[in-house]
């Protein structure tokens, strides 16, 4: 399978039947090639609407989810946007066509050396990849306009609220790691945090500390 003219066509069309309306959005995922983030077995069903096994015993999401979530974030070209949960890289490759840079930082070391890889292989100079912990931030490049949390957690971890801009928005899973979780949005005013509830969801938990590999 490759990215050709009617497969492209049939990814926006089924983005579209689960409302990924926005049109900057849909160019994003148009350019994207899921399939260069997916590896082995399961790389002839890049192009389907399903999360897929990727290294390190994680996933990479949905498609129709990266782009509700980044729909939800609102992004502009401005931006710079933090994302926590690299995994394959391919939401911080749609999220890099939107800002003006992108971080994004995963507790498996091998999963960024891949992501990286691969952003350097499709010519995508404005993410930065790191190996840490994103649950505690990244305080050397805060504060971020956007912030974008691809894993499950009880609750709206601290250092990230802390580090999102006045005016800025963060997109993320809360709930219990073994149960459905609902997407919420927060919105950070000058007074404090807004939230919304945005749809069911399904993520894998975010975990503290670095991974083993
Ligand atoms: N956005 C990814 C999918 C991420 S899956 C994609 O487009 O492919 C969730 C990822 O979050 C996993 O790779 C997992 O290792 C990572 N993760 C979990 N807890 C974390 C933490 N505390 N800090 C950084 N990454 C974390």
């Amino acid at each position: 399978m490759s990215f050709d003219a009617e497969a492209r066509m049939q990814f926006l069309y089924t983005l579209r039947s689960r409302g990924v309306l926005d049109a900057r959005v849909l160019a994003a995922m148009e350019k994207v090639d899921r399939g260069n983030f997916v590896r082995g077995i399961f790389a002839d069903r890049a192009y389907e609407d399903m999360p897929l096994p990727i290294a390190c015993g994680q996933t990479i999401s949905q498609p129709s989810v990266v782009a509700l979530m980044t729909q939800a974030l609102d992004v502009h070209p401005r931006h710079k946007v933090l994302e926590v949960g690299t995994g394959s890289g391919y939401q911080a490759a749609i999220l890099s066509h939107l800002a003006r840079r992108v971080y994004t930082v995963d507790r498996h070391r091998r999963l960024v050396r891949e992501a990286r890889e691969v952003f350097e292989a499709t010519g995508l100079t404005n993410i930065t990849a790191f190996a840490a912990d994103g649950s505690r931030g990244l305080p050397d490049q805060a504060p971020f306009d956007r912030i974008l949390v691809a894993a499950a957690s009880e609750d709206p971890p601290g250092p990230l609220l802390a580090e999102l801009r006045v005016g800025g928005i963060m997109v993320l899973p809360v709930g219990q790691s073994d149960a459905v979780q609902t997407l919420i949005k927060v919105t950070r005013t000058a007074e404090g945090y807004d939230y919304e509830e945005l749809r069911p969801v399904r993520f894998v938990p975010l975990l503290e500390g670095m991974g083993r590999d």
